[in-house]
């Protein structure tokens, strides 16, 4: 018994301190590792286990983040906040001679609930803060380049497919309004209606541009969940029959009170300011997009995109 005893605490011991053995019959060159056991204080050390994945949908969609398109001078304290209107022009010319399509961001979240695959090559382009610059200066440039596709529940179309027949009639965007804002520089409902009868989105930035941090309970839900049903009842007075169900923080700030509140209003997207090209596997509440600069070529856009 004391051998054995003695035999099995070598072995425990060799299994605790060596971590990777070489198959000793194997050439070099095609040296196979195996893990026989943790070795103390450098578990760390050993590769991770693949995150599993959510379900069968793999996707990859970058999400342009613009505020304001004009070809006239900024303001002087957030200059970079105004695109050019022959940059964003450039910019979109270029994406559709490259053949990349636009999609809303709420068909990007229903289509990922519904476990199908986006088409390769789209893009999402986003307008925070609902200025009035969006219908009067991009709207009528989006009109005139690209195409976009529309998720029906269960595949992706042609945006008009069931008109015509043609694919280029345009691009479409995500309008991140301020739900409450209704001063000189701010789309109206009519406007927002007129922009959700041509395909695009007009989804929800809080209802007066509050921090998220600073506000709770029922506060937070004004902001957060109410704003987004007025923009459904105010469209649906206008003819328009809507779901809002993308959300765009403002100033990017977010809070776990907020993320929840989104999650149980069925939010299936929403996004921060922090830069990166979304994609599967993160947070679908806490998104990153591309922030668009003012002086941005073309070239630079498609680049940071990802294309
Ligand atoms: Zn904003």
């Amino acid at each position: 018994m004391g051998a054995l005893r003695s035999l099995r605490s070598v072995v425990a011991a060799a299994a605790a301190t060596v971590v990777l053995v070489g198959l000793a019959a194997t050439p070099a060159s095609a040296a196979t590792w195996i893990s026989v056991g943790p070795v103390p204080g450098l578990s760390h050390r050993q590769p991770a286990a693949p995150a599993a994945p959510r379900g069968p949908v793999t996707w990859r969609v970058p999400i342009a983040m613009y505020h304001i398109v004009t070809p006239l001078a900024p303001d002087t304290t957030n200059p970079d906040l105004f695109v050019r209107s022959s940059e964003f022009e450039a910019q979109l010319k270029l994406a559709a001679a490259r053949g990349i399509r636009t999609i809303t961001a709420h068909d990007l979240g229903a289509s990922i609930a519904a476990n199908i695959a986006i088409p390769a090559k789209t893009m999402v382009l986003s307008f925070d803060d609902g200025r009035v610059e969006s219908i009067t200066y991009a709207w009528p440039i989006m009109q005139k380049y690209g195409s976009s596709l529309v998720f029906t529940g269960t595949n992706w179309i042609a945006r008009d497919m069931n008109k015509d027949g043609r694919a280029d009639t345009g691009y479409v965007g995500t309008f991140y309004v301020i739900v409450g804002r209704h001063d000189g520089n701010s789309i109206s409902f009519d406007q927002e209606a007129t922009l959700a009868r041509a395909g695009n989105e007009i989804a929800n930035h809080t209802n007066s541009h509050i921090d998220v941090r600073i506000d709770h309970g029922a506060a937070l839900t004004a902001q957060v969940i109410t704003a987004g049903h007025t923009i459904v009842t105010e469209l649906a007075k206008r003819g328009v029959t809507t779901t809002v169900t993308t959300f765009a923080y403002p100033y990017g700030y977010t809070s776990t009170e907020a993320v929840n509140l989104l999650k149980a209003g069925g939010y299936t997207l929403a996004f921060t300011t922090v830069e990166g090209i979304a994609h599967h596997g993160q947070n679908q509440l806490l998104l990153p997009r591309v922030r668009v600069s003012r002086g941005q070529t073309a070239a630079k856009f498609l680049v940071s995109l990802g294309y």
